[in-house]
């Protein structure tokens, strides 16, 4: 049940479409009156924690909610939802994602390592964006890509709450991007569309929408996609696919036509990844089911291309065509703003898009051609001659790299102020100022836990002037 349907008094138990019943009845055998106890109670939920601001213990130690590990997820937590954790500070700081349990095994099947290149071709909202990102620790290059104009607004603001400083954002087909790139990418996550039969619990619309046609459709653009994600995966790499539905006409069936065409890939071992007995079968074609372990339903499929298999080596991509020194008045600027405003200098070298300053993440060729909308993390805007800085370098900022803190905690009204954007009265210095969540640091902080624990979270910008902070919490985000 999604809260819009609890708040709209929704019938509990929920009705589920009686042919997909059957079609569950004729898969599962002995096992289906177990899977189909499920639709008479509610989904359950998960959130996992933002390791580029914060360890799970940390957030832990500071939660205000019941929070249960999830085996195969090591930031990951099972969640009452009456504990509403989509309206709270720590949310709103990035500390952490409200994400099933087990959609949260794919980025953990997928492992990407710091400093590589990494690509989620169907990336909105960003769920599985924002734990790739966590797992390469803001080293390497991390292209989200989102074929629908509608979802990028989303998926940007994810990524910019996350903190995520190595992250290219682009608007494209997976064709085009197969064409622009070749097999460039260590490692390719494909969250294909699918008829989301494991929503069902969460979103009355997927019961609604759902129908056999809809599976064969979507089994056609899964099997497109996967054609053209398998053009970027570079020789020796990975390329993950899953789904959240459990028809195997877009599940195991994708998977063997796609082997069958494309010699070059074999199916790769899952293995070994803390994955729990429950979900043991053939090791490399995952199904979570909801029976057996809390989650709604996921399909994963681990695929590794072949080290011998043809392909243009990376290294022919030149650098983005916009990196180079800055204009001097935009640099004078941007080290001005620097020096003011923060502790020590950032270790990028912004280049200018437009109005824009970026900083490019490492290995990112020329975007020329490519609809991109960010090419990197966006660090402020050039006004004339000064800088005003981006929400996306507030929330990826550390609080001890600004000079200027106001540290709001959760007794203070002014909290409830800031992410309300209005202006209120703050003694200090002019000038921008990071407000920031002071969390309530308890003594449950476990001994391992490291001295500096980060207390203080980014929330956005505000400026001072004359006693009065000056609100830049981005209105789209505003608390109502
Ligand atoms: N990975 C996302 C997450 O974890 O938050 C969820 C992705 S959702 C299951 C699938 C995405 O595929 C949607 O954002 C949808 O717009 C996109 N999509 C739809 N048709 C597509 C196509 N033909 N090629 C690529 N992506 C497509």
């Amino acid at each position: 049940m999604s809260r819009e349907e609890k708040s709209a008094g929704a019938a509990w138990p929920i009705s589920i479409p009686p042919r997909f019943l059957e079609r569950m009845a004729a898969a599962l055998g002995d096992e289906f009156a177990q899977f189909a106890a499920i639709y008479a109670a509610p989904p359950v939920h998960g959130l996992r924690v933002n390791t580029l601001k914060l360890t799970p213990p940390e957030f832990q130690a500071i939660a205000p909610f019941d929070l249960t590990p999830i085996p195969w997820s090591p930031a990951g937590f099972l969640i009452a939802d009456e504990s509403r954790p989509g309206k709270h500070p720590y949310h709103a700081a990035g500390l952490y994602y409200l994400q099933d349990p087990h959609a949260q095994a794919a980025a953990e099947i997928l492992a990407p390592q710091p400093g590589e290149r990494v690509l989620d071709l169907a990336a909105a909202p960003g769920g599985k964006t924002t734990h790739l990102a966590s797992r390469m620790q803001g080293e390497g290059l991390l292209v989200a890509n989102e074929i629908k104009t509608k979802r990028i607004g989303h998926l940007i603001s994810n990524l910019e709450r996350w903190g995520v400083r190595n992250a290219a954002i682009t608007n494209e087909t997976p064709e085009r991007l197969a064409e622009f790139f070749g097999p460039f990418f260590d490692r390719v996550l494909v969250d294909a569309p699918c008829s989301g039969e494991g929503m069902f619990r969460k979103d009355r619309a997927a019961r609604e929408d759902w129908s056999e046609e809809m599976i064969a459709g979507c089994a056609l653009r899964q099997a497109a996609i996967l054609h053209y994600a398998a053009r970027l995966v570079r020789p020796g790499g990975w390329l993950c696919y899953s789904t959240c539905t459990f028809a195997p006409e877009e599940d195991e069936t994708v998977v063997a036509n796609f082997l069958a065409e494309h010699r070059d890939f074999e199916l790769a071992q899952t293995e070994g990844r803390h994955l729990p007995q429950a979900f043991a079968g053939s090791p490399a074609m995952l199904r979570l089911w909801p029976h057996h372990s809390p989650g709604e339903g996921h399909f994963i499929a681990l695929l590794r291309r072949s080290a011998h298999a043809p392909g243009r080596p990376a290294e022919a991509h030149p650098p983005a065509h916009f990196a180079g020194s800055l204009p001097r008045p935009v640099q004078t600027a941007w080290n001005a703003w620097c020096a003011q405003n923060l502790t020590a200098p950032l270790p990028v070298a912004p280049v200018l898009w437009g109005s824009r300053l970026y900083a490019l993440p490492d290995a990112l060729p020329d975007l020329h051609g490519l609809r991109a909308l960010h090419p990197g993390w966006w660090l402020g805007e050039v006004k004339k001659d000064r800088i005003e800085p981006s929400h996306a370098l507030a929330l990826a900022l550390k609080a001890s790299e600004a000079r200027q803190v106001l540290a709001l905690p959760f007794e203070s009204p002014h909290l409830l102020q800031y992410l309300r954007c209005e202006t209120f009265q703050s003694a200090g210095e002019d000038g921008w100022t990071l407000a920031a969540l002071a969390a309530p640091l308890s003594a449950a902080l476990p001994p391992a836990a490291p001295a500096l624990t980060p207390a203080v979270f980014p929330l956005g910008w505000g400026k001072r002037v004359k006693g009065v902070l000056k609100n830049h919490y981005p209105r789209g985000l505003m608390w109502l």
